[in-house]
């Protein structure tokens, strides 16, 4: 089964391509998924809300049994279609405020938070 085709852009942080589905359930909506291996793809962010949701994706188009926009994380939401060519962060932030109501402050410390966590892990691997 096919359920529509996806739109390929290059990731600023991952080397690897990722791929960008147009929701149907909800208009102007998109989930980002990047490539693990071959024609698998994730969900990115179910990826960071700790949960692996994968596709397969052949020839630009999504397959498989499942719709892609089910079985995510509670808290995985698509992105505005406008902010798919933002930078990633800034976007993410600006979808957390609308979406939970978070404050600007709470989202900025957070995101503070996933920085430096990201600076820690890439300075240990680099000390390996
Ligand atoms: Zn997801």
């Amino acid at each position: 089964m096919e359920f529509g085709k996806v739109t390929r852009m290059l990731s600023s942080k991952l080397n690897d391509s990722i791929v960008v589905y147009k929701s149907a359930e909800n208009p102007g909506y998109v989930y980002k998924f990047y490539r693990v291996k071959d024609n698998e793809y994730r969900c990115c962010r179910c990826k960071e809300l700790g949960k692996f949701r994968s596709i397969r994706v052949v020839d630009d188009a999504v397959v498989g049994r499942k719709n892609p926009e089910s079985d995510h994380h509670p808290d995985c939401f698509p992105l505005p279609e406008s902010c798919v060519h933002a930078a990633e962060v800034d976007c993410e932030m600006r979808s957390d405020i609308r979406q939970h109501g978070k404050r600007p402050r709470e989202v900025y410390n957070e995101m503070l938070g996933n920085v430096t966590k990201r600076f820690r892990s890439s300075e240990q691997q680099v000390n390996l």
